[in-house]
């Protein structure tokens, strides 16, 4: 009785779909020991992985031209291969289901198929299921830099809620110390204003100092700093300097107010969470 080489469970099957008679290109899914018969001239039409695999030495390359010879291809299943290929060769695009679709975004990538990854990605972008973590994760992975700016923005929101344990799963070491570390320094640096109220520098003709720089401290106390505190009542720093600009505060003479709002723009100190945020995504979706 021959010996089997290992992962190698007796001869292959044939798949009963996409082995196709007259096709000339004959692949083996090493991980099921599957065999598919496609045509290469349309595999290579789109797809720069399968142009360079089979047309480096035409001539010296005998991998896929029989069932005993196919060209070997691990890291796919069965599964993900057909749900592929249904897109690929039979335009069939599953719009509502998350992981097939995230099959052929992965799938797409691995072989270089620009189109199928423009379409999985905008059919993702679509599902209401399509999480910022699986954003995240999958932006990652797939170099799809907007994904990931938009979800890591996301997840480390002031008061976005904490991550679930299975979402800590998905999350490979050094993208979840992203988000913790970012999050951290955000929350510092939120706590450190909240608790330094900046002091009212008076502008010309407000009527009274004291009453003035009493409301002004008041309100920070009471409206500002539970904004930057409480996460149930969280607010980003642009948005508290958008509130302090446009509503009268009562006391507080306006020109005082918006002076003070001036002086924290120009400080950058209710802005500086933005550039944390900017500071992680430079090394996590560096500029191409
Ligand atoms: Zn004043």
């Amino acid at each position: 009785m021959p010996l089997l080489r290992p992962g190698q469970l007796g001869p292959p099957a044939r798949h009963p779909v996409y082995y196709l008679p007259k096709a000339d290109l004959i692949i083996r899914l090493t991980a099921s020991n599957v065999l598919y018969r496609l045509p290469s001239s349309y595999l290579c039409l789109d797809s720069a992985c399968f142009e360079s695999m089979l047309s480096i030495h035409p001539a010296e390359v005998l991998d896929g031209r029989t069932d005993d010879n196919p060209l070997d291809i691990p890291g796919i299943t069965t599964e993900e291969l057909e749900c592929f290929l249904d897109y690929q060769l039979r335009h069939r695009l599953p719009r509502n289901n998350q992981e097939a679709l995230t099959v052929i975004l992965r799938l797409g990538h691995f072989f270089q198929y620009e189109a199928a990854q423009v379409d999985a990605a905008a059919a993702l972008e679509q599902l209401p299921s399509f999480d910022a973590v699986s954003k995240y994760v999958l932006g990652l992975k797939m170099g799809i830099r907007r994904w990931v700016i938009s979800a890591f923005t996301e997840l480390v929101s002031p008061g976005a809620r904490q991550l679930t344990r299975e979402e800590v799963g998905l999350l490979e070491l050094m993208p979840y110390h992203a988000i913790m570390e970012t999050r951290a320094s955000i929350e510092a640096h939120r706590r450190s204003i909240a608790y330094s109220i900046p002091p009212m520098s008076h502008a010309k003709g407000c009527p009274s100092d004291i009453d003035c720089g009493v409301a002004w401290k008041l309100e920070w106390k009471n409206k500002v700093a539970p904004h930057l505190m409480h996460p149930e009542e969280a607010v980003r720093g642009r948005a508290i300097l958008d509130l302090l600009e446009k509503k009268d505060i009562h006391e507080v003479h306006a020109a005082c107010r918006l002076g003070m709002v001036e002086r924290m723009k120009a400080s950058g100190v209710l802005t500086y969470e933005d550039q944390i945020v900017e500071q992680a995504l430079r090394s996590l979706a560096p500029p191409a």
